[in-house]
């Protein structure tokens, strides 16, 4: 059955070059050429593949503050920062220095560093509930070892997840995930094998119902729940008053650990990310919380962390194996450490009114055009749902017109303007992105916006 599904999955992207597309990337394409030969799909990571909108990925060569330039030299401006890194914009001097004056030291020395405990300190100081932290390379890796702590600790095996949130491509985590998974409506991947799945729960998002349910039907199993903080990869799917304070009670009073992914949200939406604005005001807080994106300045770093006692249980303190040949890499430390004391509350200012400027600007030309859409915000990150209702969960997140998406996509790109090629992620700005490029936003999105309400299913 899943691989039929694959099969379909597939026949969808070979038909789906219905787009005419009134630009070329010839060198894009001879790159991509190349890299479908010796790569999967010509990709490392598969929705930069843009087989959800057709057409030829960008190969980007370079990037400055708030644009990026590809391999034929076209600028754009850059709404994907990366899947959300690149805070401060590209290429920001305090980054870069750090870099250079990290790496003409060494890349790799194997042993503890000082810019660990820095990073770490930084973390600390920043994410209240955060008592201890442990450095690794991925956020699929923080998510996988939060996990393997959480089961750890409570000798539980059960996890409840939520559809439509991704944590990266952990096997246990991979069921009715976001992100890729989402984007390209598989339900499931081949090479997780029922026995590493079957302990994972699958819930609908924002039903707490479902969870208190899924407590009582499975008591003294549940090791821990883990959600994104605020979820960005079905598209921005914010959660309902309540429900993350409730799902930390419904943890607290069932012996499980309550994990929230904040590896997209972390260090993003505020200096201490979604925990920052929610529950640091409605007086809870998390056990555990992942890290990644903003933290590592563009370099392989993430982390998890929370309560001491929690951690304590890692080795070499205590049983729960976890390692990493590259686990706080100097270089990636220095720049995640660098790029983190840039941070600084007016650079949140600055990115939560260019969030709210740029998705002002997209709702008003899509209005406009009289395209029915949702423009949902959590923090600085927003996206488009091309469907009139609130969508509150991933069922919803998947009824709307993604062939929309499609065409202003390609239409934006074309005016330089640089979208998640997906209408199922979150868009990011950067501290970087001034008045020049949100006009030149502004001055592509009311062709975009016509041929939003102009595309066909
Ligand atoms: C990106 C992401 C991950 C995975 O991080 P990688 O570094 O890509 O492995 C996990 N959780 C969330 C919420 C993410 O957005």
């Amino acid at each position: 059955m899943i691989g039929s599904d694959m099969q379909s999955a597939r026949t969808r992207f070979e038909t789906m070059s219905f787009v005419s597309y009134p630009y070329e990337a010839p060198q894009s394409q001879s790159l991509f050429d190349r890299a479908s030969v010796v790569t999967p799909g010509g990709v490392n990571s598969p929705v930069r593949a843009f087989r959800a909108v057709g057409g030829t990925p960008r190969f980007m060569v370079s990037g400055t503050g708030p644009y990026l330039t590809d391999a034929d030299g076209r600028e754009y401006v850059d709404l994907v920062c990366s899947w959300g890194p690149m805070i401060l914009g590209h290429a920001h001097p305090a980054v870069i220095d750090a870099v250079q004056q990290a790496v003409s030291r060494g890349t790799s020395f194997g042993t503890p560093g000082q810019g660990e405990v820095e990073l770490a300190e930084e973390i600390v100081a920043r994410v209240a509930p955060v008592e201890q932290v442990r450095l690794v390379s991925s956020g699929t890796e923080a998510t996988m070892s939060a996990i393997r702590l959480a089961r750890g600790f409570t000798g539980r095996a059960k996890v409840v997840k939520f559809a439509g949130c991704y944590h990266g491509h952990v096997d246990a985590l991979l069921a009715a995930a976001g992100s890729g998974v989402a984007t390209f409506g598989l339900p499931d991947t081949p090479g997780v094998t029922g026995a590493q799945a079957g302990d994972t729960i699958v819930l609908p998002y924002n039903d707490l119902a479902a969870v208190e349910q899924a407590f009582a039907a499975h008591p003294g199993e549940i090791a821990c729940v883990i959600t994104e903080a605020s979820p960005g990869n079905m598209g921005v799917v914010p959660p309902l008053p309540g429900f993350n304070g409730g799902l930390a009670r419904l943890c607290r009073e069932n012996g499980a650990l309550f994990i929230s992914d904040e590896v997209m949200t972390g260090f993003r939406v505020s200096r201490a990310g979604w925990y920052g604005l929610e529950a640091a005001n409605e007086g809870w807080a998390p056990d555990l919380l992942t890290f990644g994106k903003v933290m590592g300045g563009g370099f392989p770093a993430a982390a998890f962390g929370g309560r001491a006692d929690v951690m304590a249980h890692l080795a070499p303190a205590g049983p729960v194996y976890q390692a990493g040949t590259l686990s706080g890499n100097p270089i990636a430390t220095a720049a995640g450490l660098a790029q983190l004391r840039g941070c600084t509350d007016e650079v949140y200012s600055t990115v939560d009114k260019v969030a709210a400027e740029v998705s002002g600007l997209v709702s008003d030309a899509l209005a406009k055009e009289g395209v029915a859409h949702r423009l949902q915000t959590a923090g600085n990150m927003f996206s488009v749902f091309f469907t009139e209702a609130p969508v509150t969960d991933y069922d919803e997140a998947r009824t709307q017109e993604a062939y929309r998406f499609t065409a202003f996509f390609h239409a934006m790109l074309a005016e330089g303007v640089y979208l998640p090629p997906s209408a199922f992620e979150s868009w990011f700005v950067s501290a970087a992105h001034d008045e020049r490029a949100i006009e030149r936003i502004a001055a592509a999105l009311p062709a975009a916006a016509r041929a939003a309400a102009a595309a066909t299913a």
